[in-house]
Formats: C-alpha cells, sequence, structure tokens
C-alpha cells in the first residue's frame, strides 16, 4: 500500500467528494483545498491529526494551493479550471522533494482552453470537426458562419462546463445574442456537428504511461447537462466500440501525466466518431463505474496517481444506467420524489453530494441503476424519470 497522502483542489463539486470516498476505503489520506469549510468533499473525510487538517481556500489561489502543496505527495484536481502556472511554478520548486501533480501542469495548460484543445487534438490527426478562432465581433462571426456554414456552435474557449459557456448559432441575425450570452471571454467556433449519439469512454493512464479503457457509453444530455448514461453502448457492430475505444486511448496517450480521462465524443450515422472534448479528470459519465465496474473511476484515478497497479475496469453487470438528479429551483424537494423511488427500487444506488443549496441546472446526486437485461433495465428506470418534476414536458 501507500504511507502518501493527496491532496485534492476541489470546486465544492461532486467528484473531490468520491475522490475522497474512494481514498478512505483504501486508507489513503487525503487533504482538500475548497472555499467552502464543509464542502462536499470535506463532509467525507475526516483530517486523521492536525497536521492533516483541511484547507479553507479558492483551488485558483496560489497562496493556498502552496500550502496544500507543502503538506502532501501527490496534488491532484476535481475541476481542470486551476492556474496551471502556478502550479507549473510549484512543480519547479519542489523539484527536489518529488511532489507528483497529475495530470501534469502542461495537459491542464492545454485541455482548459478548448480551442488549444482541439489544435493539439488535430495536429496528432484525432478526429475533430471543423473549428476557427474567432474574435468577439459579429464581423468575425459572419467569417466563421461562411467557412462553417449554419447552424454553428459558438464556443468559450476557457471555463465552460454544463454547456454555460456554448452558444448555438442558427441565424446570423442572433450574432450579437450570441456575444451578450458568451460575454468577454475568448470564444472560437465550431462546425455544427449533427451527431445521432454521444458517447463518451473513461481512460485511465498510469505514470508509466500505459492506458487502460472503460467500457464506451451513451450519454444522454439535456439543456446541455448530462442526463443519463448508458453502458455498454447498445450498439451490433463490434468494430464500432474498438474504434472508439482506439481513438480515446490515442487521444489520451497523447497527454502528460497519469489519472482517469474522460473523453467526450460524437458519434455519426455512417459510424464516423469525432472527439468532442476531454476532460482530464473523473467524469459524471463513469459514475456507473462505481456499482457497475469492479473497480471504479475514482479508485483507478488514485491508484494511478500513486502509482499502485490499477484494477480492473471491466464491467460486473450486463447493464447499468446512470441518472443525475438535477436541481430545477432552488427547492430541493424537486429532486426528494426521484430519490424516494429510487429508495424503493431493487438495483439502485443512490448519491447525494451534500451540496448547501439547491439551485436550478444543480447537479445535486445521481442514481446508478444495475440490471440482469435491458428490459429490466428500462423497468427500474421508468418510476424515476417519471418521478422527475418535468417528466410531462
Ligand atoms: P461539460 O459539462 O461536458 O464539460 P461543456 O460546457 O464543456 O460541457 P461541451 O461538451 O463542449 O460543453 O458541449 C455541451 C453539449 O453541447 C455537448 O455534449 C453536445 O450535446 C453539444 N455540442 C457541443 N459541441 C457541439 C457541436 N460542435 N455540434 C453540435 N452539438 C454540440
Ligand atoms: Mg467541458
Ligand atoms: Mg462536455
Amino acid at each position: 500500500m501507500t504511507e502518501k497522502i493527496v491532496g485534492i483542489r476541489s470546486g465544492g463539486g461532486q467528484l473531490g467528494r468520491m475522490l475522497a470516498a474512494s481514498a478512505s476505503l483504501l486508507n489513503v489520506q487525503v487533504i482538500i483545498l475548497d472555499a467552502g469549510q464543509h464542502a462536499p468533499a470535506k463532509q467525507v473525510v475526516a483530517p486523521r491529526t492536525p497536521a492533516h487538517e483541511h484547507i479553507n481556500g479558492s483551488f485558483t489561489d496560489p497562496v493556498k494551493i502552496r500550502e496544500l502543496a507543502a503538506k502532501v505527495d501527490v496534488l491532484t484536481v476535481e475541476i481542470e479550471h486551476v492556474d496551471a502556472v502556478t502550479l507549473e511554478t510549484i512543480q519547479a520548486e519542489t523539484r527536489e522533494r518529488n511532489l507528483a501533480i497529475h495530470p501534469s501542469p502542461f495537459t491542464i495548460q492545454i485541455i482548459q482552453d478548448k480551442f488549444r484543445q482541439k489544435e493539439h487534438l488535430n495536429s496528432r490527426k484525432l478526429p475533430v470537426s471543423d473549428f476557427l478562432a474567432v474574435e468577439s465581433s459579429i464581423e468575425s462571426i459572419q467569417r466563421a458562419a461562411e467557412k462553417l456554414g449554419l447552424p454553428l456552435m459558438l464556443k468559450s474557449r476557457t471555463l465552460a462546463y454544463d454547456g454555460r459557456g456554448n452558444y448555438a448559432l442558427h441565424n446570423l441575425s442572433n450574432a450579437q445574442e450570441a456575444l451578450d450570452f458568451l460575454g468577454d471571454r475568448p470564444l472560437y467556433a465550431e462546425k455544427w456537428v449533427p451527431f445521432v449519439k454521444e458517447i463518451a469512454i473513461m481512460v485511465v493512464r498510469t505514470t508509466s504511461g500505459e492506458v487502460q479503457s472503460y467500457p464506451v457509453v451513451e450519454t444522454v444530455h439535456k439543456n446541455n447537462i448530462c442526463h443519463l448514461v448508458f453502458a455498454p453502448l447498445r450498439t451490433r457492430d463490434p468494430a464500432l466500440t474498438r474504434k472508439a475505444t482506439s481513438i480515446a486511448e490515442s487521444a489520451v496517450r497523447s497527454f502528460a501525466g497519469a489519472g482517469v480521462f474522460g473523453v467526450e465524443m460524437f458519434l455519426m450515422e455512417n459510424g464516423t466518431i469525432f472527439i468532442n472534448e476531454i476532460a482530464p479528470r473523473p467524469h459524471n459519465s463513469g459514475h456507473y463505474t462505481i456499482e457497475a465496474c469492479e473497480t471504479s473511476q475514482y479508485e483507478n484515478h488514485l491508484r494511478a496517481i500513486l502509482s499502485l497497479p490499477l484494477g480492473s475496469t471491466t464491467l460486473k453487470v450486463p447493464t447499468t444506467a446512470m441518472l443525475n438528479l438535477i436541481g430545477h429551483s432552488s427547492n430541493i424537494s424537486d429532486i426528494t420524489s426521484t430519490v424516494d423511488a429510487a429508495l424503493s427500487s431493487p438495483g439502485v444506488s443512490v448519491h447525494l453530494y451534500g451540496k448547501a443549496e439547491c439551485r436550478k441546472g444543480r447537479k445535486m446526486g445521481h442514481i446508478t441503476i444495475v440490471a440482469e437485461s435491458d428490459s429490466q433495465l428500462r423497468e427500474r428506470l421508468r418510476p424515476l424519470l417519471e418521478s422527475m418534476p418535468d417528466a410531462k414536458t
């Protein structure tokens, strides 16, 4: 086993919480940096000694990141929107004591800027749809539309999540609205991808650069937010699964650093696959691995960054689904009826994240359903979907 201490830079979210819970099963001490004194991740792991106290502060504050770095052997993230330059400096400063930072600050730098990420993938001949840099002006958007056609996806290069940095431009008359919506963030444009399915794969990479993949899953989004995940991907074509896995593994091999990476992809009618984006951390599309795989994405992330042997990524049930519990308003009762329905159903596991407030569009928890067959899975999922406040809309 390991005596190493892991530091998690957390942004008040569920990924840090599930990572911390997984660490506690392996008796790995984690120290959490989060602005909230009672942040979701801090709720699940108590410090062992005063030296292991969690830190209150922002994951973007260089002083706080340094304070965390001084207390741990391995530093990791639940969110890629961190100050990668500070991380590089810390890495240089701590060279003699071998502080490991995963994923590597350079990888974070490329991935956190979606335009640079696309350039990186494109330069390695990995499949991405056409994209272009745009200025924040109507003329520049017009030029992009001439080249890429309409509709067009305008995206913020940085600080994007849950589709909040995306504007689907269907008509040039909405260009000003798009600029107002996206604010003064640096932008780029992507050709519209008329996909038939969105798919994703979690890939785990060791410190020596080997990669291992989880099954291909289908992700279903609603209002740009992940709503459902189904694993394994339903397809009559085993070559498709192999192709998606090979693309995802090549993409992850192209980045330095250890840990799990979530690779989001678009599947076209004719079987063509494009990479949408890569997350250098545990990912929503991999929550199902806690109940449905031999080793969860969280445990394998820890094993990878601690240089421990990886666990098997194989499914241990025939079929599984994950349903996100997303707030509709500030009223937590929006999700309680779904939780109640889940608690009285077999094969169903509830995860609640302990967030202080419920908000519209906020991920408050998720539910994993495992089953022996697809018909049983649908039977178990139906009452949960029907219990949701927007079931009839
Ligand atoms: P996440 O929460 O996954 O990090 P994000 O804010 O980074 O989301 P994207 O993954 O870029 O946003 O896009 C969100 C969703 O918008 C995608 O899952 C997909 O449904 C849709 N989308 C993104 N890019 C395109 C495109 N080029 N063409 C069509 N649809 C797209
Ligand atoms: Mg994203
Ligand atoms: Mg995405």
